[in-house]
């Protein structure tokens, strides 16, 4: 049985004074019991929550981390042995941002992955097709490559401890949702390329979706067999939104 997994990723977003309101709307949340919940707040504000938090059951995570495991020379990065001193528990590798407005390659991001795992973190793996991609028909060959390569360089082993998202390109921040059925078919080619190496692996992975997720789509999009919960950006700034996707995971 996977634990369904809510993960909020506040982005390149918040001030001191607005994520403390967040902090404050986010104690006040009821949380199903049978829910993890984690938020991903930028760098410079994991501190203020993981302080903010103490005591509530929500983990906190980072959006990025360095290639190098380690602190040392490496101006303007973040290690994963920094996160996980700070208190984070958890980092996105791939987010499509990252990939289409830096550039991150595959190579780099296993990288990270393996970086990130060195130090405890469990790293949350985002993959995602452009809409160009998918009017083409190339959706699971672009998906089947980004998790590939990761399971190329570091073996589906690496999975033991990790978590998927599915985060069509088209649909993140954009208000365009896929289809529970459009994103379940995603869901069970993942699955099934990590079964393909490791059936038991590819049972207990969680594989998230994301893209416009909302309190009103949530509960079909969380209902499908291979959907286990969601990795949420805009409506995770809104504490009372982000609790209704939380309790909609938890049905
Ligand atoms: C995201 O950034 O990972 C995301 C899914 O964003 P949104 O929910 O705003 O589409």
């Amino acid at each position: 049985m996977r634990r369904p997994l809510v993960a909020g990723n506040w982005k390149m977003h918040g001030t001191r004074a607005s994520v403390a309101e967040l902090i404050k709307g986010l104690r006040q949340l009821a949380l199903p019991s049978g829910v993890e919940v984690a938020v991903l707040p930028p760098c410079l504000y994991i501190n203020q929550v993981v302080t903010g938090l103490e005591g509530k059951a929500i983990a906190v995570g980072a959006q990025n981390c360095a290639v190098e495991p380690m602190q040392g020379a490496l101006t303007g990065e973040i290690s994963p042995s920094q996160l996980a001193d700070a208190g984070c528990s958890l980092v996105l590798v791939g987010h499509s941002e990252r990939r289409l407005v830096l550039g991150e390659r595959d190579d780099v991001l296993s990288r990270k992955f393996a970086a990130a795992q060195s130090c405890g973190l469990v790293p949350l793996l985002c993959v995602g097709e452009t809409l160009e991609q998918r009017q083409a028909g190339r959706t699971l060959e672009v998906v089947a490559g980004q998790l590939g390569s990761v399971i190329e360089e570091l073996g589906a082993g690496a999975f033991a401890k990790a978590v998927v998202a599915y985060e069509p390109v088209w649909a993140i921040g954009t208000g365009l949702t896929a289809t529970p059925q459009q994103a379940q078919e995603v869901h069970a080619a993942i699955r099934a390329q990590l079964s393909a190496e490791n059936a038991e692996i590819a049972r207990g992975v969680r594989i998230l979706y994301g893209g416009s997720v909302k309190a009103a789509n949530a509960v079909e999009l969380f209902g499908m067999p291979d959907i286990d919960g969601g990795l949420i950006g805009g409506a995770s700034l809104n504490a009372d939104e982000f609790g209704a996707i939380c309790r909609a995971a938890g049905n």
